[in-house]
């Protein structure tokens, strides 16, 4: 049954609306009750401002500010510079769209009442048409696309109401901002369709492991909750990463995972989750980006070297001195998401493996398997070479063995060590951040905190000469319980001239005029940024402080926690707003922070 695509842009605008959670919970959970199971996959996608999961590698819309003013001049017959004026008054496109339209409508003879009709949404679109249009559009590439994707969005504009259209190009801008995340879409979809919000552990568990929000909701829809209770992976969907906790005392870290641990060396590369089937490899990043093509070298090994019908396996990816087999700093690697020849970019680049785990084999799911089971899963596929490696480890109970190991692995170019549970519960926690897995990193060594990374949700104007340019950031850690980004810092040194320049560029797509949903900040800065970049920053020490909302009340009423003399380190890009460090990480930290000052 076709679903009127109206219903959907009432419920964006029901959920611009509120920030409360709850209320989006409710709005969702109206929504989905009125969705029909052919359509719900399509539904989920366009709530998260998106066609598709990213990891498909699939072309985006490609649709410029330019063209999308030109597609509305079209659709709505009037000259480019109105509708470019009315969005620079506004400060939306979107908006000024709507404007135009709603204005067009009302003053439309009468005897065009029947195309009134229609305009108004009255059962014109449907969902189905809106998402095939924009699926087409973002299709067409090469030569000529650039007509087909103008007519194509004209057409839908043409055909939307004033409300719809507003959507459908605010949807083609990349700035729906509804403020809802994945994890409240799941909470509505496990009320409607597992019957209470207490099944969101089902839906979530299904999502960890094949994260296609659109695909989990459809199964939910059509097979009922039932059927994901037993979804195992699949090769080609990305499973959601295991990540570790944070310490930094040895007898503790031993203690934590039941006494004995295998302890590895914590390489500085980017993560890669490796897909394997029938000749075919897929690379996945931290964040689930497709990032095969820019490792052609690493497909070559896995070809060669994996000894699976299908499999899929973790490691690092690390880049490394062919000559010496030294590993190389993190940002080496990084000039590798920079190059446009990627033959060149391996040549001058070159990197090794280490794997570290391995989730599925040959049509067995290990990721409930204990960590040696999975290991010895991995050893058995891995035809060992210079550059594809398992990952540097010992197994031991001992305090003392853990710190050398520590020391040399430092020495030998990594970051740490992961310490890592080997008792018969150290499942692998797909997308979850637990004690099985702890990292000890080398910055804990120094007298400063270990580094956190943060999120960017406003920036400053400069002063002398600065002035006129963006000078410092408020800086934001997440809070998963909420769902919010809540503000640290502000950083404002640390930068080079060169990044400092830079910031203005690297902003800009992000810059709103109101407070972003989802953004809980007391103090105001001179813009506010949508959450979307993150940063890596250290300080000299975590201060309690009356003007920062994280961890707001809890270690003493009316403060929140802060970061004292912070600096910036560099920009993450492998990593989103959601994988910051979290504002119960930091609650740590600074617990951790007191009972050592207490201790000297
Ligand atoms: P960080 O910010 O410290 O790089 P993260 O937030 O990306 O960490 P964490 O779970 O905190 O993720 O740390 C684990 C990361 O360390 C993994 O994502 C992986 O990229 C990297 N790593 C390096 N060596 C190993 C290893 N032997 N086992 C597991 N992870 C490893």
């Amino acid at each position: 049954m076709p679903m009127s695509f109206s219903i959907l842009a009432d419920v964006f605008e029901k959920l611009e609306r509120t920030t409360s959670r709850t209320q989006m919970i409710l709005y969702l959970v109206e929504l989905f009750k009125k969705t029909p199971p052919d359509v719900i996959d399509k539904v989920v996608y366009l709530l998260q401002g998106k066609l598709w999961p990213d990891w498909k590698g699939l072309p985006e819309l490609g649709v410029g500010e330019k063209m999308l003013i030109k597609a509305a001049s079209i659709a709505l017959h009037v000259p480019e510079s109105t509708i470019e004026a009315l969005a620079k008054r506004l400060g939306d496109i979107g908006r000024a769209i709507e404007k135009i339209k709603a204005e067009k409508a009302r003053g439309r003879p009468v005897g065009l009442l029947a195309f009134m009709k229609t305009s108004a949404g009255a059962g014109g679109l449907t969902v189905e048409r809106v998402y095939e249009t924009l699926a087409r559009i973002a299709m067409a590439t090469g030569e000529g696309s650039r007509d087909i994707k103008l007519k194509l969005l004209a057409g839908l504009l043409a055909e939307a109401s004033p409300k719809e259209a507003k959507y459908i190009a605010r949807f083609v801008e990349g700035r729906l901002r509804l403020g809802v995340g994945d994890a409240t879409i799941m909470e509505a979809l496990a009320v409607v369709y597992g019957g209470s919000a207490a099944k969101k552990s089902i839906v979530e568990r299904a999502y960890n492991l094949r994260a296609d929000l659109g695909m989990i909701a459809k199964i939910l829809a059509t097979q009922g909750i039932d059927a994901l209770k037993n979804i195992e992976p699949e090769v080609g969907i990305p499973i959601r990463p295991m990540l570790a906790e944070r310490h930094n005392d040895p007898v503790e870290m031993l203690k934590k995972v039941g006494g004995r641990a295998l302890v590895e060396y914590k390489y500085d590369g980017e993560r890669a989750q490796i897909h394997y089937k029938d000749g075919r490899v897929w690379i996945y990043s931290r964040r689930l980006e497709n990032i095969t093509h820019m490792y052609p070298d690493v497909v070559e090994m896995v070809k060669e070297k994996l000894k699976a019908r299908e499999a899929i396996v973790e490691g690092e990816i690390v880049a490394i001195n062919p000559e010496t087999g030294e590993l190389r700093p993190f940002q080496e690697l990084m000039h590798r998401r920079r190059k446009k020849d990627i033959l060149q970019a391996m040549k001058e680049y070159p990197v090794a493996v280490f794997l570290f785990d391995m989730l599925y084999h040959d049509g067995e799911d290990l990721t409930v398997k204990p960590l040696p089971v999975r290991r010895k899963h991995l050893l058995e596929s891995v035809e060992k070479t210079d550059r594809w490696r398992i990952a540097e480890g010992i197994i031991t109970d001992s305090p003392e063995v853990l710190e050398k190991f520590f020391l040399k692995a430092i020495e030998d170019g990594a970051e740490g060590v992961m310490v890592k549970a080997i008792h018969e519960r150290s499942i692998y926690q797909a997308g979850a951040r637990g004690w099985l897995w702890i990292k000890y990193k080398r910055d804990y060594k120094s007298e400063m905190i270990d580094t956190v990374d943060l999120v960017v949700i406003g920036a400053f104007y400069g002063k002398g000469r600065r002035a006129g340019k963006f000078g410092a950031l408020l800086m934001a850690a997440y809070d998963p319980d909420t769902d919010t980004f809540k503000s640290v810092c502000k950083v404002g040194s640390g930068f080079t001239d060169e990044e400092l320049d830079r910031l203005n560029e690297i902003l800009k797509p992000y810059i709103r005029r109101t407070k972003p949903p989802r953004v809980d900040s007391q103090l105001k800065p001179d813009v506010w940024v949508e959450p979307a970049l993150v940063a890596e920053i250290i300080g000299a020490e975590l201060t309690l402080s009356p003007i920062h909302t994280c961890c707001y009340g809890w270690a003493k009423p009316g403060v929140g926690i802060s970061i004292r003399f912070p600096r910036f380190i560099r920009w993450r890009p492998d990593k989103g707003p959601e994988d910051a460090t979290t504002t119960k990480e930091l609650f740590e930290m600074y617990k951790r922070q007191l009972k050592k000052v207490k201790e000297a």
